[in-house]
């Protein structure tokens, strides 16, 4: 039995189509500051607060228009969708769930494999978006990750993975699991081509996400005050007995322990990139 099928209503590429349906009106309430602001504004700022600075969550296609050159890019893989191995319930079967996402989302699954350029150098990034099923993995996820890391080796491209997620899909049950393993022995054979491999960790990333790939980037790094972590506080503090410090969880709390190479705010995000893809490849 498969675990992903291919979609036969192929969809066309919607790279200029608007994504999403625009219910929202002009202005927007901050997270951080609780500020309220208008809507264009803090899209020119990369939908950074130009208040307090709070980086607002964006989904995958607005990361990659952000990243790429000119906002342009090509998809791969948008046919595959997951075919519900376990036939899955829950509060409802999980095919309806899906079929509810698909439409919402206008995503196949809870990621974008694409190819383009970052700063004049042709770059691999696939990126995970969390609405689609708070951003999990099952079988596409890590289909649609593996297979870029092996076109990455074969074309000799670097890959660029930018997470959002929850973690493994429930819903997928062992499947969602063994996709952690898949996509690390695909790094692995990506390591030993000798081509880069830059994680970038946005908030959230948590669960099965961090214990696999987000955490094995040659280099690790995260955007300011980003949820990262495995399991959630509260289990963790029920386990160990502990209450935990101030920050736990968040980048900076990572990165002055030694987890991340870098925090790097949005704005700066592709120089960063470009600077540490020269500094691996020239
Ligand atoms: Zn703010």
């Amino acid at each position: 039995m498969s675990w992903f099928k291919r979609d036969k209503s192929d969809r066309p590429k919607t790279e200029h189509m608007e994504r999403h349906v625009r219910t929202e009106g002009l202005w927007l309430k901050c997270e951080g500051c609780r500020q309220i602001m208008w809507k264009k504004d803090l899209e020119a700022n990369l939908n950074v607060c130009t208040k307090c600075g709070a980086h607002l969550r964006i989904d995958a296609a607005t990361r990659l228009k952000q990243l790429f050159d000119n906002g342009a890019y090509d998809e791969f893989d948008t046919g595959l969708v997951s075919s519900d191995p376990l036939g899955f319930v829950d509060s409802k079967p999980y095919r309806e769930r899906l079929a509810m996402m698909r439409q919402t989302t206008n995503l196949n699954d809870a990621v974008i494999s694409a190819a383009g350029a970052l700063d004049g150098r042709s770059v691999h990034i696939c990126a995970m978006d969390v609405k689609f099923i708070g951003g999990s993995m099952g079988a596409v996820v890590g289909e649609k990750i593996t297979r870029a890391i092996e076109r990455s080796i074969d074309r000799h491209m670097p890959l660029i993975i930018v997470s959002a997620s929850g973690g493994a899909r429930m819903q997928e049950g062992a499947v969602s699991l063994m996709q952690m393993a898949k996509i690390s022995a695909a790094l692995m054979r990506l390591d030993e081509a000798r081509i880069p491999y830059i994680s970038v960790l946005t908030d959230p990333t948590t669960g099965g996400v961090t214990a696999s790939f987000a955490m094995l980037g040659d280099l690790n790094i995260a955007e300011p005050g980003a949820l990262i972590g495995f399991a959630g506080p509260r289990v963790i503090e029920q386990t160990i007995r502990q209450k935990l410090p101030e920050g736990f969880q968040r980048s900076e709390f990572l990165l002055s322990h030694g987890m991340l190479d870098a925090v790097v705010p949005r704005p700066e995000m592709k120089g960063y990139l470009a600077h540490a893809l020269r500094f691996f490849c020239d």
